[in-house]
């Protein structure tokens, strides 16, 4: 099995679970991340609990819910799609004219055959989503509604797991767990950080990792109040969500706009040959907007594929399996860890012969790639890394001014330093 193909598995099993910003829903996700993972520390935050400007929720869980016509068939099921409920809707049972049901339906005139995805999380309210072509075709009568629902105190739970590097200076990978059965839309997000948190755990990096599996909004916010003390260790960081799609790449840069972060994804899709577009911060999106509002202004940028809420799929019975798919799926994760790579190998060197061009073919640095189809390459990346390491450039500054890959260069700095030529710059 391909990389691609065990995520898409892994989306595959966690597409029923009716997840919601609180619940055992979002709790058997995090299970299931963490036997993915290992290492995954849940924390449980108790309803009422002040978090910055918000309050915790109580905690939604529903056993069934279904609308019967007068005949006692269900005509709406929430045990055939967890889209059909509107998340957060409060318990009711009752017995609605068809008048009185369409009050709490939700439908989507333009694609008659989809189901919409709604939440109601803070306004008290119950409701059902269904094509509207379902909605369309029910005859007038009387109508049995069951929500079987509680919003009872609890808590608001999420999960993160810290990969240690050889310093604690970190970079912070987050993604939204809080959807239900939508597969672009938070579970491509969710297998991808996965899986490179699995990776990046099988070494010991140079930065430490930490990924975070949260409810969207409510859950950053959360994790940023009772982190603020440490968030001066984030150096980078990014949002992954909606990477499954057959889409181009979107990067959307943090509120700094030149953070090292935007630098290093912009660098590696330049590189790419995908298609992709890169995008300015503002102040919409997903968990980016939190961890990028003016009292933290953190590095933190987002990858996706399709921008968010401009593909039809967005937020309806749409977004399934279908949309996304294992090469997407690898592809994003191969993209993800070619810009840690950067992150890793980005470092400042000093030139230990600035003084004219050191002498490449006495010390095998000339002739050892002779033959080689990227010699020129090759020879030029050196002579780049040569010149531009005063202490000053990153390798990252010399990939931009050249136009050379990163890879090439931390490759040819590697050899270089082997050879005396380079050190790394330690302050
Ligand atoms: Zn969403």
């Amino acid at each position: 099995m391909t990389a691609g193909e065990e995520l898409y598995k892994l989306v595959a099993e966690l597409y029923p679970i009716c997840r919601s910003i609180t619940g055992d829903g979002l709790r058997r996700t995090l299970e299931v991340i963490d036997r993915e993972i290992g290492g995954l520390e849940v924390s449980e935050v108790p309803t009422g609990t002040q978090v910055l400007d918000w309050t915790v929720p109580r905690e939604w869980n529903v056993r069934d819910a279904w609308v019967a016509d007068a005949a006692g068939r269900r005509v709406i099921d929430f045990q055939v799609s967890n889209l059909h409920l509107v998340s957060y809707s409060t318990p009711v049972r009752a017995r609605l004219s068809l008048a009185e049901l369409k009050e709490h339906l939700f439908t989507l005139p333009d694609q008659p055959d989809w189901v919409p995805y709604r939440t109601s999380y803070y306004a008290e309210r119950w409701g059902f989503c269904a094509s509207r072509r379902l909605v369309d075709s029910l005859p007038d009568g009387d109508y049995e509604v069951c929500v079987d629902s509680t919003l009872a105190d609890g808590h608001l739970t999420y999960g993160e797991r810290l990969v240690e590097g050889q310093t604690s200076e970190e970079v912070l990978v987050s993604c939204h767990v809080c959807h239900p059965s939508l597969a672009n839309d938070n579970l491509s997000g969710i297998a991808v950080a996965s899986r490179l948190a699995r990776l990046l755990a099988e070494g010991r990096p140079r930065y430490s990792y930490r990924f975070l599996f949260i409810p969207g909004t409510i859950g950053s916010i959360t994790w940023l109040a009772r982190n603020e003390d440490h968030l001066g260790r984030v150096r980078h960081g990014l949002v992954l969500s909606g990477v499954g799609d057959p889409g181009g790449f979107t990067y959307k840069r943090s509120r700094r706009g030149d953070a090292e972060i935007d630098r290093a994804v912009t660098h590696v899709l330049a590189r790419s040959g995908r298609p992709h577009r890169v995008v300015d911060f503002s102040p919409y999106g997903y968990d980016e907007r939190q961890y990028c509002s003016p009292g933290f202004d953190l590095p933190v940028g987002r990858l996706s594929r399709t921008e968010f809420a401009t593909y039809p799929e967005y937020h309806t019975s749409a977004d399934n399996l279908d949309l996304v798919g294992p090469a997407q799926l690898q592809e994003s994760l191969e993209l993800g860890r070619e810009v840690v790579q950067v992150l890793e190998g980005n470092r400042r060197y000093l030139n230990l012969r600035p003084k004219g061009e050191p002498q490449l073919g006495k010390r095998g640095l000339y002739g050892q790639i002779g033959g080689r189809s990227d010699a020129e390459e090759r020879q030029m990346a050196m002579l780049w890394v040569l010149n531009q390491s005063d202490g000053e450039h990153t390798l990252l500054d010399v990939a931009e001014r050249s136009g050379l890959p990163f890879a090439l260069l931390a490759e040819v700095a590697a050899t270089l330093e082997e050879a005396g030529l380079l050190a790394e710059a330690t302050s």
